[in-house]
């Protein structure tokens, strides 16, 4: 049997960063910290075996250069963007409209640009197969150092044993706090421990075991995701919102393709995923390009920002809103905004297979579980839509608290996990808080873009334009992605 003060439950993204943050951290290093997860890190380099790419904020970077993951991710694999192109457009395309008038830019498009915060770059790009690996070796470079506090072990959990569930108790050392619990593997190893980390995902069976409040709601969408290769490099982030969904093409960095890779995440619904699933290289590619193209024609620029050509049936509300917009909003930031649109590029093959993932959103109401000296952390604890790219960025949020709270109770020589959960309530406040204001966000703009009523439709894609040019709220948007 192991003993341990920290058990991690689940070496993906958050818990190969949360084992790597306590065990870097100076106050921690008396601790004897195991990580457990069924699957090694991959050993193909290329193309990538997990499909998905994560949007990685300035913040995650930061927390993942001071545990010492960053410069352990080939520089190649790093692929940086600067601009993010957002608009609504309705699919099937338009035709194209006679009024140009006003504006080059699709209506209710918002372009996000590093310059409007001063900085270099909005976010990086990176295949999780990739990260993870990085993880893994700085997690090995570790272990190897002669660090005998950090474990990691291939297994899967089966059963945990608490004390309250029979009478016989494992480790009664502190009057006020429970048992430590003893958990199985599916090997039949078992391990005790002080504390435990639940970081097994959305689907999370530590959570499950332990009778946690799990709040859900199915968006009734899956992302079907692939690598393509595209006519040109690109260094912006797009993400076009059609009926069925939100549809991203992120850039990615590899020296194993001549041609630039982007990442696709394409929300859809089920029954169109599977559509996507099953077709053919060609039918895909097509439909892809169909569903990310700006325009019918070759001149990929068009339309109003004020007078969408399809709100024909109500002109005289949209010349009464264009004109009201006008007024408010400076005529020359439209100009320079709306020529800064550039659509992506075509693509033209796919790489490797295609991948698709239900949609839900999951919330805890509680991510420390008193009773059962558990924690839940990253998707085990909230799993969002990949509509803006947060999920994993939340998570590296969660490792952080998690990993200074645990750190100042090492420090001070508190029980983990035990005093009631005392020592790790700082890191449920802090987390839940911010958790549950980026869900809102994520949820609010998924309903917002799923409404399909015309006039509905037409008033959201004013509101885009008119975001478009209120730096002072892109500025505040930004600023919280990061
Ligand atoms: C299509 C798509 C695109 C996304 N894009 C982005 C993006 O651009 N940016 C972003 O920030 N987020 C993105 N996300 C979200 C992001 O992928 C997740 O938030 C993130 O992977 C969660 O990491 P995690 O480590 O908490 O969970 P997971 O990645 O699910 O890892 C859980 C780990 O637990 C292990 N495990 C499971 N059960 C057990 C068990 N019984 N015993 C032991 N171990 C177990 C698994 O093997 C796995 O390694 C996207 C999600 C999807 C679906």
């Amino acid at each position: 049997m192991f003993n341990v003060d920290l058990l991690i439950i689940g070496g993906g993204l958050v818990g190969a960063s949360l084992a790597t943050a306590v065990r870097s951290h100076p106050l921690a290093k008396d601790l004897r910290i195991l990580l457990v997860d069924p699957s090694p890190p991959s050993t193909q380099s290329w193309p990538p075996t997990s499909l998905r790419t994560s949007t990685i904020s300035p913040s995650s970077k930061m927390f993942l250069d001071d545990i010492g993951v960053w410069d352990r991710i080939p520089v190649d694999r790093i692929a940086v963007f600067d601009r993010m192109f957002v608009w609504d457009h309705p699919y099937p395309l338009p035709a194209t409209p006679s009024n140009t008038e006003v504006s080059k830019a699709p209506a209710g498009t918002i372009v996000f640009d590093a310059n409007d915060i001063e900085q270099d770059h909005l976010g990086y790009v990176l295949d999780n197969d990739t990260l993870r690996n990085a993880m893994f070796r700085r997690i090995g470079d570790i272990v190897g150092g002669g660090s005998q506090g950090l474990q990691v072990i291939q297994g899967s959990v089966k059963t945990i044993k608490f004390v309250d569930d029979e009478s016989e108790s494992h480790v009664p050392e502190e009057e006020d706090s429970a048992p430590w619990p003893v958990v199985e593997l599916e090997s039949g190893e078992t391990i005790q421990c002080r504390l435990i980390a639940a970081c097994d995902g959305s689907r999370s069976r530590v959570r499950t075991i332990c009778g946690a409040d799990w709040f859900q709601y199915g968006y009734g969408q899956n992302a079907v995701v692939a690598n393509v290769e595209l006519k040109d490099i690109i260094t912006t982030a797009y993400q076009r919102f059609v009926p069925t969904g939100p549809v991203a093409v992120l850039p990615v960095s590899t020296e194993d393709t001549l041609a630039p890779v982007g990442n696709v995440i394409w929300t859809t619904t089920p029954a169109e995923a599977r559509a996507l699933m099953a077709a053919d290289e060609t039918d895909f590619i097509n439909e892809l390009n169909i569903v990310l193209a700006a325009h019918e024609d070759e001149d990929q620029v068009f339309a109003s920002s004020f007078y969408p050509p399809e709100s024909d049936q109500n002109p005289a509300l949209w010349r009464l809103v264009a004109k009201g917009l006008q007024v408010v909003l400076p005529k020359s930031a439209a100009e320079n905004k709306v020529l800064n649109f550039i659509p992506p590029p075509e693509a033209t093959r796919v790489i490797g297979k295609r991948g698709q993932f239900p949609l839900t959103l999951g919330h805890s109401p509680q991510y420390v579980l008193r009773k059962k000296r558990t924690v839940l952390v990253g998707d085990a604890a909230h799993s969002v839509h990949p509509l803006a790219g947060q999920g994993v960025n939340l998570g590296f949020a969660d490792a952080q608290s998690l990993a200074d709270c645990i750190a100042s109770a090492a420090g001070t020589g508190r029980d983990l996990g035990g005093e009631n959960g005392a020592p790790l309530m700082r890191y449920q406040s802090e987390r839940i808080t911010s958790n549950l204001g980026m869900i809102g966000v994520l949820h609010g703009l998924q309903r917002v873009f799923g409404v399909q009523n015309p006039t509905f439709r037409d008033f959201r894609r004013v509101g885009i334009s008119a975001l478009n040019f209120a730096n002072p709220l892109k500025k505040i948007i930004l600023r919280a992605m990061r």
